[in-house]
């Protein structure tokens, strides 16, 4: 895989130069909306800022991609791309086999997929998530890809920015700017040598891109007062790339996906009860994905999805595959997972976004748990944005009501609005009852939910194993990095709350769930005492029992350094 260009040293930019459309986040979403946008107009000065040190760096799935809308990206941007060596490496792997199955405890696996087939025929709701034709991507390989090909047309690509802040205009709807991280600040916030204030980016339109619980967004939806009429809930997605020997990657074939619920995280009646499953899939080269995606709605004080990573592979269907296998790369990130009712939009309008700034892919929310994919819509609406951002060309304010047209007219809010009750439905009534309720789709009501982070309880995960998962190693696996003068970007908001409430209640689970072992109890007092090893996924921020931890953006290309997830 060519190495993504443009990694523009940041002392090199010049931010005199006001971008006409400035996109936060170099994922697929962002970078789908940069293609799309300079093959409809060429002469657009469209700059992209990711916080990664190289694209694809904090890009992180398990990727099967329904792969029209990338298609009809590529088709117009690039006539020839299906001949590239690039193409042909990122899409060399086409589902064939669609294992969906059920774990009925650690030994025995019942294959689903008859089940879901007839639901399909039946148009029931989960009919909808076969995977048969879809292609197996490493994410983080895709969207270096993507770099390259915009970069190629133009698009300016700097890598290793954070944004922290976006600068609304006064006495108007648009937003004005982006306000990137200062960098060179010490861990008391006294400058250093190396100072570079935070430069200020202005542009005529903004897509923000930045992916899940985006920092900026999220400003953005509390500035602009946007509304979600349902939370948005999320899940943790944990992975370990694992080499294998040939007879195993063989035996499990390079056209096979497996995606399989209940154990370890579900079982009826006796628990645990959480929402989510284990997948399986190959990458090149002897390679096999492994991950566990769990519903941060878990009430289980003691739960961290790494256990449930170590029981999923310890699995006897998965256990044969992957024996005796060498972990060679590891990460963790949060899934949006509620849906349409949790896409933010204008109060007034329902647009997605306001006046001349959109929200995209993972960002808005564009996550369909029915199919159990999002990429596909990530770059989709990346190309419906691109599609608006030039009709509006001379009327940037017309932007978002443009963009959320071309939404509601697409298969994406279709698809969205089909599946949304089917999150909701199981956070409320959990999954025995919630699944086969959700197949009642629109005639269903918006039920009330609560966000993840209030649902904690003083119950203990039942398939705790008895050696505790090695974080130290996981880390190192994401290769994450930051500088370590810098000042911590995790916050504590009230250390008080911690000692008197959460301790004797939860036992300070932020401990247990962070995936990277961030937090620690430090002469009694729980701190971020590791933030160097933060992967960046957030579950802290959104899982704290008491909504205690905030996540700010460290300085610009810190964090995991995916290559192949
Ligand atoms: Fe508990 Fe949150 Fe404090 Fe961690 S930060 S100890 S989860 S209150
Ligand atoms: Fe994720 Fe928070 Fe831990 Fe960082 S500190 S790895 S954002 S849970």
């Amino acid at each position: 895989m060519t190495e993504a260009v443009n990694n523009t040293q940041r002392n090199n930019y010049k931010p005199d130069d006001a971008a006409d459309v400035l996109i936060v986040g170099g994922g697929p979403a962002g970078l789908a909306a940069a293609i799309q946008l300079k093959t409809e107009r060429p002469e657009a000065e469209i700059c992209v800022i990711e916080k990664a040190a190289h694209l694809g760096n904090h890009n992180l799935s398990g990727a099967v991609l329904e792969p029209e809308a990338l298609h009809h990206l590529l088709d117009t941007a690039l006539p020839d791309w299906q001949n590239s060596t690039d193409a042909n490496e990122v899409l060399s792997k086409k589902v064939v086999k669609d294992n969906i199955m059920f774990f009925a405890g650690k030994n025995i696996a019942v294959p689903l997929l008859p089940v879901i087939k007839i639901a399909a025929k039946l148009h029931l709701g989960f009919g909808r998530m076969l995977h048969e034709n879809d292609y197996i991507v490493s994410i983080s390989k895709l969207t270096a890809w993507l770099g390259k090909i915009a970069g190629d047309l133009g698009v300016e690509v700097l890598t290793g920015f954070g944004a922290e802040d976006i600068i609304l205009s006064e006495g108007s709807q648009s937003a004005a700017a982006i306000k990137l991280v200062d960098q060179g600040v010490s861990q008391d916030g006294s400058r250093q040598p190396n100072f570079v204030p935070g430069e200020i980016i202005e542009a005529r339109f903004i897509i923000l891109a930045e992916g899940c619980d985006g920092l900026v967004t999220e400003k953005f939806v509390q500035k602009a007062n946007l509304e979600r009429r349902a939370p948005q809930l999320y899940s943790i997605a944990v992975k370990e790339l694992i080499k294998v020997s040939p007879q195993q990657y063989k035996k499990f074939g390079t056209s096979r996906v497996l995606h399989a619920m209940g154990y370890p995280l579900w079982s009826p009646v006796i628990g645990p009860g959480i929402f989510g499953g284990g997948i399986m899939y190959p990458e090149a080269d002897n390679h096999l994905a492994v991950g566990i995606i769990a519903g941060a709605d878990f009430k289980y004080r003691d739960f961290n999805p790494q256990d449930a990573l170590t029981n999923f592979k310890n699995h006897r269907f998965v256990k044969k595959f992957i024996r005796d296998g060498t972990i060679v790369e590891a990460g963790a990130k949060m899934i949006p997972e509620a849906g349409y009712y949790a896409v933010p939009r204008a109060r007034q309008t329902g647009s997605i976004g306001q006046a001349n700034t959109l929200l995209v892919g993972d960002g808005a929310g564009f996550v369909n748990m029915l199919k159990i994919k999002g990429l596909h819509n990530a770059i989709e609406s990346g190309i419906k944005a691109a599609n608006a951002v030039s009709r509006a060309w001379k009327n940037p304010s017309a932007a978002a009501q443009s963009y959320t047209g071309l939404l509601e007219n697409s298969n994406l809010i279709k698809e969205m609005r089909i599946a949304r009750n089917f999150r909701q439905t199981i956070a409320k009534f959990g999954q025995l009852l919630g699944f086969p309720l959700s197949s009642l789709g629109r005639l269903l009501p918006i039920f009330r939910i609560e966000p993840d982070y209030q649902v904690m309880s003083v119950k203990d995960y039942r398939h705790k194993p008895t050696v505790e998962y090695d974080k130290d190693t996981f880390t190192a696996m994401a290769s994450t990095q930051h500088r370590e003068e810098q000042p911590c970007h995790l916050t504590i908001v009230n250390t008080d709350i911690c000692s008197r409430e959460c301790t004797t209640k939860f036992h300070r689970p932020c401990i247990t769930f962070c995936p990277g072992g961030v937090y620690e109890t430090v002469h009694d007092t729980v701190k971020p005492a590791n933030p160097s090893n933060c992967l960046h996924c957030k579950t802290c921020q959104r899982k704290c029992p008491f909504d205690n931890i905030r996540w700010t953006c460290p300085e610009g290309g810190g964090g995991p350094r995916y290559k192949q997830m």
